[in-house]
């Protein structure tokens, strides 16, 4: 699960990480008051004007403003309210700014990049620092990675003093500043570890021109299967932010992520349903989705999944693939029937069931009179949803 920005920095304010502080608003009637009170509670001259959006990149896509004396920030606020920002996070359709972040503004003197994520080749926790933050990070990352220095942390070990001390140096700092960027990469990976976060970036952490170690940006996606232990990270949820159907999907229990094809999947098992997309994929059709209707499919199952696949206007065919372990296949087809007939399905559906009942399902199905077009392989399930898709 993803946040916002600003909720990102309540949170690292609460592990005592110095943030450039402000206040979000949704409604541009409260912009003018908002940036007064931005300028008189955090003793600012100038603002700062930030887009609230689920993507990074926004300075490089236009939504973030610096504004000297505070002059252009209800202009700007204006601008931005409703606007589509695109971002190289976004992708091409962009996400739609429903909230902006008025913020107290600093002089900045140098940008650092800070970051935590789990690395899964080492199954350690890789903290990650650079002296070349900012908007660049990526080109960094790519043409000079030697300028990203890393550490990994054993969970047995926890994070080690000369791990820290690796870190803060390699930021080159000295002084006062070493001894504050000691003390907030100390207290990010706190906060990482007890808030369950499995991306924590500040980027960029600065020094300002006061000497000062400040968090302008931050970033945090939490482990979702952790979330049950954080109420307080669930209340931070923005569903305005999320994909509407995977949204729904989740109230399903179910597994689903929205892709850019055309052949819906329903599918039971992750490992099933990647194999499903890839055949798709190599038979020349392309996959609108991921779904995954779990170990325990039922016939109430396999309906919402169909009513979350067909809210998906580009899905021209839809391909069922199920292994009956567990699961009875004939169980799944009565559920097929009963949701291609109540929900009156105008696109082809595909049928593959394999395993346990397998023969009692295709006879249902075939007794059905319905127009489900059986199979009797993933391959040859495949040719025919792809076949189908481009009809
Ligand atoms: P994003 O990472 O989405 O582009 P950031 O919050 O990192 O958004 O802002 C982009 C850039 O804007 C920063 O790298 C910084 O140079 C500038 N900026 C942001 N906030 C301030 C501020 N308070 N004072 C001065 N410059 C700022
Ligand atoms: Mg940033």
């Amino acid at each position: 699960m993803k946040i916002h920005e600003y909720q990102a920095k309540t949170l690292l304010k609460e592990y005592g990480i110095p943030i450039q502080d402000g206040y979000v608003i949704k409604d541009i009637n409260h912009a003018e008051e908002t940036i007064l009170k931005v300028k008189t509670d955090f003793k600012s001259k100038d603002v700062v004007v930030k887009a609230q959006i689920h993507a990074g990149g926004r300075g490089k896509g236009g939504g973030v403003k610096f504004c000297p004396n505070g002059d252009n920030a209800l202009q700007f606020c204006k601008d931005i309210l409703g606007m589509n920002l695109i971002t190289h996070q976004t992708g091409p359709n962009g996400q739609e700014v429903k909230k902006v972040y008025i913020t107290q503004a600093f002089d900045i003197a140098k940008e650092f990049y800070v970051g935590i994520t789990m690395d899964r080749t080492t199954g350690k926790d890789v903290f990650m620092v650079s002296t070349e933050g900012g908007m660049e990070i990526e080109e960094v990352a790519k043409d000079t990675p030697e300028k990203i220095i890393k550490v990994w942390i054993d969970p047995l070990e926890g994070f080690r003093s000369f791990q820290l001390t690796k870190l803060a140096r390699g930021l080159g700092l000295k002084g006062a500043q070493y001894k504050q960027a000691i003390q907030i990469l100390k207290n990010m990976y706190t906060c990482f570890k007890k808030k369950d976060i499995s991306l924590l970036e500040i980027n960029p952490l600065v020094e300002t021109n006061d000497g000062e170690i400040i968090a302008i940006d931050a970033k945090m996606n939490f482990d979702s299967n952790a979330l049950f232990r954080h109420s307080d990270v669930i209340d931070m949820r923005d569903i305005d932010e999320e994909e509407e159907t995977e949204y729904e999907a989740s109230k399903f229990g179910l597994n689903y992520i929205k892709l850019d094809g055309n052949v819906g999947c329903m599918v039971n098992g992750a490992g099933l349903a990647m194999a499903t997309m890839d055949i798709i994929k190599i038979n020349g059709g392309d996959p609108a989705n991921f779904l995954d209707v779990g170990g325990a499919a039922s016939a109430e199952t396999v309906k919402n999944g169909f009513k979350i696949i067909l809210k998906d206007k580009n899905v021209k065919s839809i391909l069922i693939n199920i292994f009956g372990g567990i699961v009875r296949c004939d169980r799944v087809a009565e559920g097929v029937i009963q949701a291609v007939k109540e929900l009156s399905l105008s696109v082809p559906v595909v049928v593959r069931l394999e395993g346990t009942n397998c023969e009692i399902a295709k006879q249902i199905i075939s007794d059905s009179a319905l127009e489900i077009v059986p199979a009797d392989s993933m391959l040859d399930a495949a040719k025919k949803v792809v076949l189908a898709s481009k009809n």
